[in-house]
């Protein structure tokens, strides 16, 4: 099966210091990716890579096998951005109209049809805010903001869900229901990499783990990641240097 994304030898600096450093990776189809490492460690610059934000100053990427300077299929993807919680937003949308963009990319120029309606419908039950559809999306809270959009994602047919830390400013409970979703959707079979500081989340919920810190540290399944030494080596938290006699 084609990969989902494809990373290879990639390296990226913002100036002369690379933030990602000859990495390599693959995202299959099904796979429920968590991307850990410390703070400032090149996760969210990695991701925007993936998603043809950046492009790598080497090194090449492949999304749904077609290298991505090419892909245009972007209504097969869905992001939800570090930001996008956080911020409240000033545009004066109400939830439903969030959730109908992820109708654009297919409607063309025409109007919307039922079909297009009744997918948005169901993205707002998947995701259970069906009762605030009507609400301006600055008056929800960072769960009910996140969900939202989520449901844009699923509403635009998204095969990959890619999410920066969508859990920052979201309480407790609302974590857990919205970490419960996300599971669901992969079983269903979206394809979902995420980035998350709580490592204990990741191992629970991803089957695959990527450790960064600059470098990619571990990249496999979440068993072997949790027997090897990539963590304390990513982190530092011993700081020591780990030798390996392989
Ligand atoms: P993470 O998401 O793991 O916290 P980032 O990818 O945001 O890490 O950042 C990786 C490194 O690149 C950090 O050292 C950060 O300061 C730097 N960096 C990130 N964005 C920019 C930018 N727009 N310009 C310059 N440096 C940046
Ligand atoms: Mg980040």
């Amino acid at each position: 099966m084609t990969p989902v994304i494809s990373v290879e030898n990639v390296t990226f600096a913002y100036g002369d210091q690379p933030a990602v450093r000859d990495v390599s990776l693959t995202v299959e189809q099904g796979d429920f990716l968590g991307l850990i490492g410390p703070n400032g460690s090149g996760k969210t610059t990695l991701l925007h890579l993936m998603l043809g934000l950046y492009a790598p100053d080497s090194g090449s990427i492949e999304l749904f096998g077609e290298p991505i300077e090419a892909f245009e299929n972007g209504e097969r993807i869905g992001y939800v951005s570090q930001q996008a919680t956080s911020q409240a937003g000033t545009m004066p949308v109400t939830v439903r109209e969030v959730v109908t963009m992820g109708r654009f990319p297919h409607v063309g120029h025409g109007r919307l049809t039922d079909e297009d309606r009744r997918l948005v419908d169901e993205a707002l039950e998947t995701v259970d805010i069906a009762d605030l559809a009507d609400r301006r999306i600055s008056q929800l809270s960072g769960g009910q903001r996140q969900r939202v959009y989520i449901a844009r994602a699923l509403a635009s047919e998204a095969e990959l869900l890619a999410l920066d830390e969508p859990t920052v400013g979201v309480d407790a409970e609302s974590r857990d229901a919205f970490y419960r979703l996300l599971e669901s959707l992969n079983e269903s079979g979206i394809t979902i990499v995420l980035i998350e500081h709580d490592i204990g989340v990741v191992t629970d919920r991803a089957n695959r783990i990527a450790c960064l810190n600059t470098e990619l540290y571990h990249h496999g399944d979440t068993e072997s990641f949790v027997e090897s030494d990539a963590l304390t080596e990513a982190y530092g938290t011993t700081g020591q240097v780990v030798h390996h006699h392989h």
